[in-house]
């Protein structure tokens, strides 16, 4: 398992924009029917890793401007409780969430909820990248595995 200093990993210089996955109206990450969206590309390499393939910044698609749209249709289910970015690692694809996240908040304000399932702990992002930090999601799931903690 890798331990990033501050400024260490950026999102700007790592990703590649690119998604492994999107499922929509699913039950299993996080509170209520959600949309998930996996982004490409880790560097934590925690041991036991569900997913390894997702650590290739190049894995799976380039996101789109098609997928955005069909994100945001698909949030507007009013059975959709929120949005999940999980991946891979979302927080080193800050490119791709922070716009998608203003998306979200612009068409929906606070009435759908942002969830993010992260390998950096609550306070790593924040340092690292504090002109983000108004944007970060509500709810975060965080730390290396097998350690998580959730924000409430
Ligand atoms: S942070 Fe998540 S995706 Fe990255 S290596 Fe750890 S378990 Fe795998």
């Amino acid at each position: 398992m890798r331990n990033p200093r501050p400024g260490e990993w950026l999102s700007e210089k790592l990703s590649q924009r690119y998604v492994g996955d999107y499922k929509p109206f699913v039950f299993v990450d996080g509170e209520g029917v959600r949309c998930s969206l996996y982004l490409s590309g880790c560097l934590f390499a925690c041991e036991g890793c569900f997913n390894e393939a997702t650590w290739s910044f190049r894995y799976g698609q380039e996101y789109s401007q098609e997928l955005e749209d069909q994100i945001l249709t698909d949030l507007g289910q009013e059975y959709v409780q929120g949005l999940t970015l999980l991946g891979g690692e979302p927080f080193l694809n800050t490119g791709v969430c922070l716009g998608l996240i203003d998306r979200v908040r612009r068409k929906f304000g606070s009435s759908k909820d942002v969830w993010s399932w992260t390998g950096y702990t609550f306070e790593e992002p924040a340092a690292r990248e504090p002109g983000q930090a108004r944007h970060a999601p509500r709810n975060r799931c965080s730390g290396r595995r097998p350690v998580r903690t959730r924000e409430t």
